[in-house]
């Protein structure tokens, strides 16, 4: 047997140490006869599962006594329509600033219940997102029921490197490809959100942290399972959670811990993210279009000085037992996603493949 890099965007790695205790406890979980995967969600043994998850996340995270934390399913794509249906909260307006792919499916869906003011689009002047307007360069309304952002922009490898300050409003932010890479003040933000399958395990699970007192007032006709206040009221169990990427995200939440928190992977996500800029960086044959001081710890897109050479890239490097390094259809060259769960050795490993292939291409 042997294990790959595996730089995809998501699904994603997830921590070897997490997978072998995963099949250590597959066909019985602590003395109980079942795997995980068979028990009732309303269960003695599961409930203590679901709660120690939580438990897990809270600590990590550092998450304030005000905030739920939801264990939901539909992926973040469903908070892009059940943000406008829970926090307009009889309003009919909502800030969004744009910086990448995934801010415009939100921006696309909130359409459909409020007037959205886009308030700064980092792709006006280009057409292409390659920054994150600075603070000043926000356009912010004054009658907003709230400002949504994407921290991080997976497809175009674009992260904020500034919190936006937003006044008395709350501050909503898609974390689904940021979210554990490094410690962050949960206070600062209204809601966050994010598919589980980029940082924190499979994907099934969507984690939404929101401050309690946001929750309660709907659009008229949101779905009872739409409503974020059917799902705090059961503590997630108002429905079958997705009981089993649940559980493996509580295993990954202990493996944080046990690494030292999110202080230390900050550390570690910097240096690898730092490796592969410098390999770029240094070399005429790569390119990353992306603003210096916005380019994402976790989604790194590069592009080669011929794009002929792009499939023959790929199929060495796969040899090499380096995979997903196709960049989104929509940016095309490469894309490599390093998150936490890609060991620093995978970073190495593409970076001496990198300077290889140049010596032997370029
Ligand atoms: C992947 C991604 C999404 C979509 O997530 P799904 O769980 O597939 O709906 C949304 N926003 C960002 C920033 C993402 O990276």
């Amino acid at each position: 047997m042997s294990r790959v890099f595996n730089f995809s965007a998501g699904p994603a790695m997830v921590p070897q140490a997490v997978i072998e205790r995963a099949q250590q406890e597959m066909l019985d979980w602590n003395g109980s006869g079942m795997s995980v995967m068979e028990m009732s969600h309303r269960g003695k043994e599961y409930m203590s599962i679901a709660a120690q998850a939580e438990a897990d996340l809270r600590e990590v995270m550092a998450i304030p006594e005000n905030y739920k934390v939801l264990f939901l399913q539909g992926g973040a794509s469903s908070q892009f329509s059940m943000i406008p249906m829970n926090l307009l909260r009889g309003g009919n307006k909502a800030d969004y600033i744009l910086t990448g792919s995934w801010g415009k499916k939100a921006i696309a869906e909130a359409k459909r219940y409020c007037e959205v003011n886009v308030a700064a689009d980092a792709s006006a002047e280009s057409g292409k997102f390659t920054f994150a307007p600075g603070q000043s360069a926000l356009n912010l309304s004054a009658d907003a029921a709230y400002v949504h952002y994407t921290p991080n922009e997976t497809i175009e490898g674009v992260e904020f490197p500034y919190l936006p300050e937003v006044g008395d409003k709350p501050l909503i932010a898609d974390m689904s490809s940021t979210i554990l890479s490094r410690p962050m003040d949960v206070s600062k933000f209204g809601m966050i959100y994010a598919g589980a399958q980029k940082n924190i395990g499979p994907a099934g699970l969507t984690v939404v942290i929101v401050r309690e007192d946001l929750i309660g007032e709907v659009v008229d006709g949101t779905p009872t399972m739409f409503n974020y206040a059917t799902h705090a009221k059961a503590d997630s169990m108002y429905n079958t959670p997705p009981t089993y990427s649940w559980y493996l995200a509580g295993l990954v939440f202990d493996w944080l811990k046990q690494q030292g928190g999110l202080a230390k992977m900050a550390e570690t996500n910097e240096r690898k993210a730092g490796k592969l800029y410098g390999a770029i960086d240094g070399s005429d044959f790569y390119a990353n279009p992306v603003a210096v001081e916005c380019r994402s710890w976790m989604n790194v897109p590069f592009t080669l000085a011929d794009a002929e050479l792009d499939s023959i890239f790929l199929a060495e490097a796969k040899e090499q037992g380096l995979v997903t390094l196709k960049g989104h259809r929509s940016v095309g060259g490469m894309r490599a996603s390093i998150y936490n769960a890609m060991p620093e050795e995978g970073v190495d490993a593409l970076v001496a493949f990198m300077a290889d292939f140049e010596k032997r291409k370029g």
